[in-house]
C-alpha cells in the first residue's frame, strides 16, 4: 500500500500537494505494521496511510506552515493527534502543502507554490488545507489531517470531492498545531468516505492535558455508531444561505432537490431566518486577525527558523526577518489584527466583534435547539481559476458559509454531493449541536447517497 501511494505521489508531483515525502520511513513503518498484523497485534489504523497538513508538528521532522519564516525548523515534539495516530499504527507518509499559516482559501498563499486542482489544473484546490484535499482526492494517501479555522477543511474538501470534518471546538487537541487563531482552530480529518472520517476522529479526539480548552468528553466510538437508518429528522435551512445572490444556481438547484427528497422520506425541512449572514465574515476577520497578530509575534528571527542575513542589530533582526520571512497575506493579517487591537480602536473593532460572536452563537444554538441539523452549501461556487479572486475582500467572501461553525464552535462536515455542468464536484455542508459528531456521521452517510 505504501509503495502504491509512493508511486502515485511521484506520478502526480505536478499537483504539488506534498512538501516532503517520508519515503524510507513509511516503508520501514510498513514492515513493522505488517509484522504486527501477522501477529494479530495491529492497531485500528493499521493500513491507513496519512498525510499531515504542514502546520501539524511531527517530532524530528520539518514543519513550515508553508512559510519561509520557519525555514530549517524541525518539530521538537509531536502533536497529540500525531501521537494518537501513530499509537494506532497509522503510517505518516509526508507533509502537505497549504496556505501560509493556514491563511487563505485557494492555496495561492503558500511559499512553496500553488497546489493544483486534480481535475482541472488551471483551477485552485481550495484552501487552506489544499494539499490535504488534493492528496486524498488524487489517491496519494488514504486520508489526511487538515486544520479548519474558518473553513480550511470543508472548502477544499468540497472543491475536490472528498469528505472534510471540522470537529466541535474543544473536541480535538490543538497541542502541536501551529496556531493561527487559537479560539477558532480545530484539527480534523479529510477522507474519501464517512467511515474513515469517523474512525480517524475517534482516534484523535478526547481530553489531553496539554490543551486546556478541551471538553472533558471522552472520545466516542464514532466508527461503530454510524446508523444506516436515519429518519424523521428536523432540518433547518437558512433562508439567507439558500437565497444568497453569491450562490451558484446549479448548487442552489441541487440543494433544493435534496430538500425535496428529504421531505419525501419523512424528514421535516424548515426554511429558517438567520438574518446575520452579513456579520459572519467581518466578525471572523476581525477576531482571527487579532489572534493571529498575537500568535505570529513569536516568529521574530531569533527563536525559530529564518533569520535575515541583512540584519545588523536586534531591531533590524526583527524587522528584516519578518519582512523577508512572511508572505503578503500573512503580513496583511498581522497588520489588520494589530490595528483592531490597538488602543483607541480595540472597543470599536475587537470588543465589538466579540459581542457579535456571542450573539451569533446564541442565535445559532437557538436554531439547533429546535432542529437536529442545519443544511447549507459548503461553498458559493465550484473551484475557481488561479488568479481569479485576486482582491482580498472577494477571497474573504468565499468563506461566507463556513465561518459560522468556527465562530460558534459547532461541528460541521462537508460531504461530496453534486457534480456541476462544468465537470467539477461540489459538497454540501451539515452542521449540528456541539459534540453531536455521531449524529453528523449518521446523517451524512444517509445524505451522501441522495
Ligand atoms: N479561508 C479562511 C481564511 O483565510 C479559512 C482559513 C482556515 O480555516 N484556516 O482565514
Amino acid at each position: 500500500l505504501v509503495r502504491y501511494y509512493l508511486k502515485n505521489i511521484d506520478r502526480n508531483s505536478r499537483l504539488n500537494a506534498f512538501l516532503e515525502v517520508f519515503t524510507d520511513e513509511a516503508l520501514e513503518a510498513a514492515k513493522i505494521i505488517d509484522q504486527k498484523l501477522s501477529e494479530g497485534k495491529a492497531g485500528k489504523l493499521a493500513g491507513m496511510i496519512v498525510g499531515l497538513k504542514d502546520n501539524i508538528c511531527y517530532k524530528n521532522h520539518k514543519v513550515s506552515a508553508s512559510s519561509k519564516i520557519l525555514e530549517g525548523f524541525e518539530s521538537l515534539y509531536s502533536a497529540t493527534v500525531v501521537e494518537r495516530l501513530l499509537a494506532e499504527d497509522a503510517i505518516i507518509i509526508g507533509r502537505l502543502n497549504c496556505d501560509e499559516f493556514a491563511m487563505g482559501s485557494s492555496n495561492e498563499n503558500s511559499a512553496f507554490g500553488n497546489v493544483l486542482h486534480p481535475i482541472d489544473n488551471t483551477r485552485v484546490p481550495g484552501g487552506s488545507s489544499g494539499g490535504s484535499a488534493v492528496a486524498v482526492a488524487a489517491d496519494l494517501c488514504t486520508a489526511a489531517l487538515g486544520t479548519d479555522t474558518g473553513g480550511s477543511i470543508r472548502q477544499p474538501a468540497s472543491f475536490c470531492g472528498v469528505v472534510g470534518l471540522k470537529p466541535t471546538y474543544g473536541l480535538v487537541s490543538r497541542w502541536g498545531c501551529i496556531a493561527y487563531a487559537s479560539s477558532f482552530d480545530q484539527i480534523g480529518p479529510i477522507t474519501k468516505n464517512i467511515e474513515d472520517a469517523a474512525l480517524m476522529l475517534e482516534v484523535i479526539a478526547g481530553p489531553d492535558e496539554y490543551d486546556a480548552t478541551l471538553a472533558s468528553i471522552s472520545s466516542k466510538y464514532y466508527s461503530r455508531s454510524i446508523a444506516t437508518d436515519v429518519s424523521s429528522k428536523k432540518i433547518a435551512v437558512i433562508r439567507d444561505c439558500i437565497e444568497n445572490p453569491a450562490l451558484d444556481s446549479e448548487i442552489k438547484q441541487h440543494i433544493t432537490d435534496i430538500i425535496g427528497k428529504l421531505q419525501t422520506e419523512g424528514n421535516e425541512v424548515t426554511i429558517v431566518d438567520f438574518p446575520y449572514l452579513d456579520y459572519l465574515v467581518p466578525a471572523y476577520y476581525v477576531l482571527t486577525t487579532a489572534e493571529a497578530s498575537s500568535n505570529l509575534s513569536r516568529y521574530d528571527g531569533m527563536r525559530y527558523g529564518y533569520r535575515s542575513k541583512n540584519a545588523v542589530d536586534l531591531e533590524t533582526t526583527y524587522i528584516k526577518s519578518r519582512s523577508e520571512g512572511f508572505g503578503k497575506e500573512v503580513k496583511r493579517r498581522i497588520m489588520l489584527g494589530t490595528f483592531v487591537l490597538s488602543a483607541g480602536y480595540y472597543d470599536a473593532y475587537y470588543a465589538k466583534a466579540q459581542k457579535v460572536r456571542r450573539i451569533l452563537r446564541d442565535k445559532t444554538l437557538d436554531i439547533l435547539n429546535k432542529f437536529d441539523f442545519i443544511l447549507l452549501p459548503s461553498t458559493p461556487k465550484t473551484a475557481f481559476k488561479f488568479g481569479e479572486n485576486n482582491d482580498p475582500i472577494s477571497m474573504y467572501l468565499e468563506d461566507i458559509f463556513t465561518v459560522q461553525a468556527n465562530l460558534t464552535g459547532i461541528p460541521a462536515i462537508s460531504i461530496p454531493s453534486g457534480q456541476h455542468s462544468n465537470g467539477l464536484p461540489f459538497g454540501i455542508q451539515i452542521m449540528s449541536k456541539p459534540f453531536a459528531e455521531s449524529d453528523l456521521f449518521s446523517f451524512s452517510s444517509y445524505l451522501i447517497n441522495k
